[in-house]
């Protein structure tokens, strides 16, 4: 049945504002948020992707501390990138009777019946920065402005080579992330927008001939997988050609095409490395760019993240319309997820100091 979420969910508010309207009344003060509703002491459950990428543990540390903070005890779990752990992970919280969700779906498409028995528990999902798809049963969305990251990467690119001004051609070869999260799609063809005009000019070669989403994802965005695959292109099609750029999505990818291009010889004697592209300013990728060798990446602040994500449950939880800003952008296919987004900021050499280090992200030490 399908509106029988909706009907329970309205229940729900009706019953937890009618608790915290009594909860108000007997303690006669009108208290603050914090005092009210019954909320308070219960266990949210958290499911994060994988340990192997240090995003994710940022993330997980930050809910759990911004959850605490506001009364609830928390579950966390780590699905190691294999999607049928995550579902009996989750499955396993819902039996726990944790009263809310927080998801990073490692397969986007796989979280479909679990989430039917969140739904008649009355759990409220919040799909965590990637949104899970094909099912009614997820409530809001917290993430970045996808498109804009990949926006922001082939834009350095642009920039970087000069396009503008009308240099080239250059070559350029495009990774992209899992086909299994749907946030590839978005950073791919946010890139492709400002990339497209340049390859159809010309004036961007990509010599591989792999220029279709299909071509260059990366399974489970698998720094080694890249590796390989560079490897085999720089074989194929580099062999008396230079590449100048590397479109890459994920700051773990980068280092996987780094080390292709170093044992190419990139990077030593006269062969610069080209310029190459990241996300999620991972620690190893900051100091990386700081030694010169891959040149940009994606910073998201993730303390704001779980900050929006925590609180949306919260809101939910205590009967409460969480705040969303944007309404008709990510449609799970089975119904448009009001999300909450935050903006990315490109972030190299020269700003890097100013955005993480001022921002309070990395401390100087860490970044020796
Ligand atoms: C996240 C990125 C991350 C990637 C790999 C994506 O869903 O949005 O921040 O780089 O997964 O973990």
């Amino acid at each position: 049945m399908r509106n029988r979420r909706a009907a329970v969910a309205a229940m729900a508010t009706a019953a937890s504002l009618a608790l915290t309207l009594t909860a108000c009344g007997q303690s006669g003060s009108g208290g603050s948020k914090e005092d009210k509703g019954d909320s308070k002491g219960g266990t949210i459950g958290i499911a994060m992707p994988t340990k192997s990428s240090e995003r994710w543990i940022s993330d997980g540390k930050n809910v759990v501390k911004d959850l605490e903070a506001k009364g609830y005890k928390t579950k966390l779990v780590y699905g190691e990138d294999d999607p049928d752990t995550q579902v009996s992970q989750i499955e396993n919280l819902i039996t726990q009777g944790v009263k809310g969700l927080i998801i990073a779906a490692i397969d986007n498409k796989s979280l479909n019946n679990v989430l039917q028995e969140a739904a008649d528990a009355d759990i409220p999902v919040i799909s965590y920065d990637r949104l899970i798809l094909g099912t009614e049963n997820v409530d809001y969305y917290a993430s970045f402005d996808n498109e804009k990251v990949g926006e922001l990467q082939a834009g350095y690119i642009v920039d970087k080579l000069g396009l503008k001004d009308g240099k080239g051609p250059f070559n350029i070869e495009l990774f992209a992330g899992s086909n299994d999260d749907n946030n590839t799609k978005y950073f791919f063809n946010g890139a492709m927008t400002v990339l497209k005009p340049y390859i159809d000019g010309k004036k961007l070669v990509v010599r591989s001939g792999q220029t279709a989403l299909n071509q260059v994802t990366t399974l489970r965005w698998d720094g080694a997988t890249a590796q390989k695959r560079m490897d085999d292109i720089l074989t194929s099609s580099y062999k008396n050609q230079r590449v100048d750029a590397v479109l890459s999505p994920y700051d773990g990818i980068s280092i996987g095409v780094l080390s292709a291009l170093k044992s190419d010889g990139y990077g030593s004697g006269s062969k610069a490395l080209p310029v190459i592209t990241g996300q999620d300013a991972e620690l190893a990728s900051v100091k990386s760019i700081i030694a010169g060798q891959q040149t940009q990446t994606v910073y998201k602040d993730l303390r704001k993240l779980a900050d929006v994500a925590s609180t949306m449950v919260d809101d939910v939880l205590k009967g409460k319309k969480p705040e969303v800003n944007d309404t008709k952008s990510y449609d799970n296919g089975t119904k448009v997820v009001p999300a909450y987004l935050l903006q990315p900021v490109s972030v190299d050499k020269s700003n890097y100091e100013e955005v993480l280090v001022k921002g309070g992200y990395y401390t100087d030490a860490q970044l020796k």
